[in-house]
């Protein structure tokens, strides 16, 4: 995503959070929006959302429904503060890239049988000694076993160890192939991979051994939407709510069919590693083949550095200014989205420049970090990444204003949350001090389902804590 924050650091210094969980924000034009927090920065509400964060002029925002008790908080949120809360921010619920577990929630096989007794672990290791030593209650034992496999890969999955379940339900799977909740949640783990294909594959097994089983149409809708197969999805996703109508798919629903809605018109057109759809009407077919071959000469340059690649093709959708904002529900100002998809207005645009160059370069960069990171990176270092490589570099007055805020700050709590400038600038002193390989190395540990602060001090060589501190003491050392 890409924020134009004009005077964001204007009032860093008198930052408090005030945004909750729960929260949904009236805005004038009568659109509401369900928040997991926000915060304000000067003229800017700003909230969590695709994984990055999107601010709204708070002008824009009548009243904020308070989530936890439904009163409203009648005035718009107050002009001060500023600037918090980025780093444990739960993944956005509708980000098709990020979705957390319980949106892909595994489910349960029946009752693995009366010896479930003990930790999975333990039952499993009973039933196969059971089937290894007495041949006439081994296919009994081996029909439970998948379904105590299955229950394993649920809780690999609920911790974020994605590998783990994989390998839990295909065994799983070959123990019993016609357990038809180990390959939905096979499914739902290789989506969480980013294995698309592989994932679609899955579910329609899944869906053949169990017909309008809604779980498995839910997650085969999510399926073929990554692989934008939108009508189809729409279909599935109808289907699933006909048999258990639930709010969330409702809203993947409705996301979809504003997409089909704007995008019915679009053309596509597919590179070796991107399928571009735009607006056949308005757009030049020139423009789209510039933005496809910049697309590929800059992909090759970013896999290699990252070295990470997708593991599906990447779909690019170019809007004209206002259906964008309809489809992905963000303000007029808005550059670009990466949420499993990177959707960028173009407007007027006739010929690539370098507004759209950068644009384009931002959001793939979410994608690679995405796919490398498997959608666990902290927002930080997506923000701080996206930026740099689309060519931004820390300015004087950021370090300036940080500098003053570690002094005020006395040290303690400094920048525990980082917004977009101090993003850039922490991630180029992470590069500046450890070398570009660890930035790498964190991704790749948050991709294999280790977690933040695990991640961060193995690849750093200390916490993240601790090296904010260290950062801001330079910054003050420097600043003076
Ligand atoms: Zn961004």
């Amino acid at each position: 995503m890409r924020l134009r924050l004009g005077c964001l650091l204007a009032l860093w210094l008198s930052s408090t959070s005030i945004g909750r969980a729960g929260d949904t924000l009236l805005l004038h034009d009568g659109r509401r929006i369900e928040v997991d927090s926000w915060w304000t920065d000067g003229a800017l509400l700003i909230y969590p959302k695709y994984g990055g964060t999107i601010g709204i002029p708070f002008a824009s925002v009548e009243r904020v429904i308070d989530g936890s008790d439904g009163s409203d908080r009648r005035d718009p949120p107050p002009a001060s503060g500023a600037v918090r809360a980025a780093r444990a921010l739960p993944p956005a619920a509708d980000s098709p890239a990020t979705l957390p577990v319980d949106a892909l929630a595994p489910i349960q096989p029946d009752p693995p049988g009366s010896e479930g007794e003990g930790s999975l672990a333990r039952q499993l290791e009973a039933l196969t000694a059971l089937a290894r030593t007495d041949i006439a209650a081994r296919p009994a034992a081996e029909e439970r076993m998948a379904k105590v496999l299955t229950l394993m890969g649920n809780e690999a999955l609920r911790a974020g160890d994605a590998d783990a379940a994989v390998a839990a339900y295909e065994r799983a799977v070959g123990l019993d192939p016609s357990l038809a909740p180990a390959h939905v949640n096979l499914g739902v783990a290789l989506l969480e991979q980013g294995r698309t294909r592989e994932a679609l594959s899955r579910l329609q097994t899944a869906l053949a051994l169990a017909p309008d089983q809604p779980d498995a149409l839910v997650h085969l809708g999510e399926a073929l939407y990554r692989d934008d197969q939108v009508r189809e999805a729409i279909e599935v996703w109808q289907r699933a709510e006909a048999l258990a109508p639930s709010e969330r798919t409702r809203a993947r629903l409705e996301k979809a069919m504003r997409e089909q809605e704007v995008g019915g018109e679009y053309r596509a057109s597919a590179g070796a590693h991107f399928t571009l759809r735009y607006d056949g009407t308005r757009a030049e077919p020139a423009l789209g083949s510039a933005i496809l071959a910049f697309l590929e000469e800059r992909f090759d340059e970013l896999v290699s550095r990252y070295n990470s690649l997708p593991e599906s093709v990447l779909v690019v959708i170019l809007y004209p200014e206002r259906e964008f904002h309809e489809v992905t529900q963000t303000p007029q100002w808005t550059g670009g989205i990466y949420d499993g998809k990177i959707r960028v207005p173009i407007g007027g645009v006739r010929v690539i420049d370098e507004r759209l160059r950068r644009v384009l370069v931002h959001e793939l960069t979410h994608a690679l970090v995405a796919a490398k990171s498997r959608g666990n990176a902290p927002i930080w270092i997506q923000e701080g990444l996206a930026q740099r490589e689309e060519g931004k570099r820390s300015s004087a007055t950021t370090s300036q204003h940080l500098a003053r805020a570690y002094r005020l700050s006395g040290g303690s709590a400094f920048a525990a949350d980082l917004d977009y400038a101090s993003s850039l600038a922490f991630t180029e002193h992470l590069i500046s001090q450890r070398g570009f390989g660890a930035l790498l190395d964190f991704l790749a540990r948050l991709g294999s389902g280790e977690g933040d602060a695990a991640a961060f001090q193995a690849a750093f060589g200390a916490g993240y804590g601790e090296t904010l501190t260290a950062w801001g003491e330079a910054l003050a050392r420097t600043a003076s």
